[in-house]
């Protein structure tokens, strides 16, 4: 609420300015800018790279995929050419298998993006030579690789890894502040110059150009400062979770597969929806990701005792479904 601010979409808000400089600086490019979204930042990187009619490689879980209303149709008429990988990652080959040459009969690919760490696929990280690879066969196909780090701050935690190591080779980037990062609103967008300013124009076009936005931008540089190693207390609650869950009945989940701060669970039988809202009744809240399938999620909201209470809720939905029937 104290933030310097000004008006943003003219470039004279210092909060926001200083959030893109150290956003920029972080994923080591030229320049960033502040978003309301990172639907937005993953769709303008879409926009600004990308033609009608081109090939968008990604993985079949991916959040352009599923979850940003078929933006890549409408707002950029991408084609998105999908790989089953393992937990949202694909490997060289498997992408190599689907990048095309443009013919007059058929596109060509001029993106892959790869997700860090996947949400769908399970909160599963990348390793950073396998990023660097599929950067390179992007670029051997006069291609683009973007970068959608929703999350790219956990993986930072979970591997020691720079986030500008990460971001290397990517012509486009961005992290979210309003996921694990505990930021109220806003994404930032990086790349090179000329890229951040036509994704500027695209920005206005889609009404994401902003005011005072420096209250929302001070939220996310304090997230920066405060949120980014505590990450690390979110990663072994979801694995303390995942093992909690692990000893029920009914529920299927293997907590090695759990690497950061998401964990998704099977039920053997039942509806998800059913069990998701008996949850809730007891102050638990998940999300419903397929019929028997569910994913939580652990933030800086959640205690190691909130942790231990959720493990009991589960238990007392399993055991109260259990009598009834
Ligand atoms: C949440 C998420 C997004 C979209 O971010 P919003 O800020 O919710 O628009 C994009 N990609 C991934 C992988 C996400 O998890």
């Amino acid at each position: 609420m104290e933030a310097e601010v000004g008006d943003e979409q003219m470039g004279e808000d210092p909060s926001v300015n200083a959030l893109c400089e150290r956003v920029a600086d972080m994923l080591g490019k030229e320049s960033a800018v502040f978003l309301p979204s990172g639907c937005m930042a993953n769709e303008l990187a879409i926009k600004v790279l990308c033609r009608p009619g081109d090939d968008v490689v990604c993985e079949r879980s991916s959040h352009i995929v599923h979850y940003e209303a078929g933006a890549p149709a409408a707002l950029s008429g991408v084609t998105l050419m999908t790989i089953d990988g393992d937990r949202g990652r694909y490997s060289v080959e498997q992408a190599r298998a689907v990048m095309r040459k443009a013919s007059f009969a058929s596109p060509g690919t001029r993106m892959i993006c790869c997700e860090q760490t996947t949400n769908i696929g399970g909160g599963a990280l990348w390793e950073l030579d396998d990023l660097r690879a599929l950067t390179e066969l992007a670029h051997a196909h006069a291609a683009f690789a973007h970068l959608d780090g929703a999350r790219l701050m956990n993986a930072v935690v979970a591997q020691d890894v720079a986030p500008s190591e990460f971001a290397y080779g990517f012509d486009s980037a961005w992290i979210d502040f309003s996921k694990g990062l505990g930021a109220p609103v806003g994404s930032v967008l990086a790349g090179s110059r000329d890229f951040i300013d036509e994704a500027w124009f695209y920005k206005k076009q889609w009404g994401g150009a902003m005011r005072q936005a420096g209250i929302l931008a001070a939220a996310c540089s304090f997230a920066l400062d405060h949120h980014v190693d505590r990450l690390a207390d979110d990663h072994a609650n979801a694995r303390r979770l995942a093992e909690g869950l692990a000893e029920l009945p009914g529920l299927l989940i293997d907590p090695s597969l759990v690497d950061t701060n998401l964990v998704f669970f099977e039920l053997a039988e039942g509806d998800a929806n059913a069990f998701a809202a008996a949850l809730q009744s007891h102050g638990v809240r998940v999300s419903v990701v397929g019929p028997r399938r569910l994913r939580a999620v652990t933030h800086l909201d959640i205690s190691v005792d909130d942790i231990d209470a959720a493990v009991a809720a589960f238990e007392q939905v399993i055991f109260s479904t259990s009598d009834s029937e």
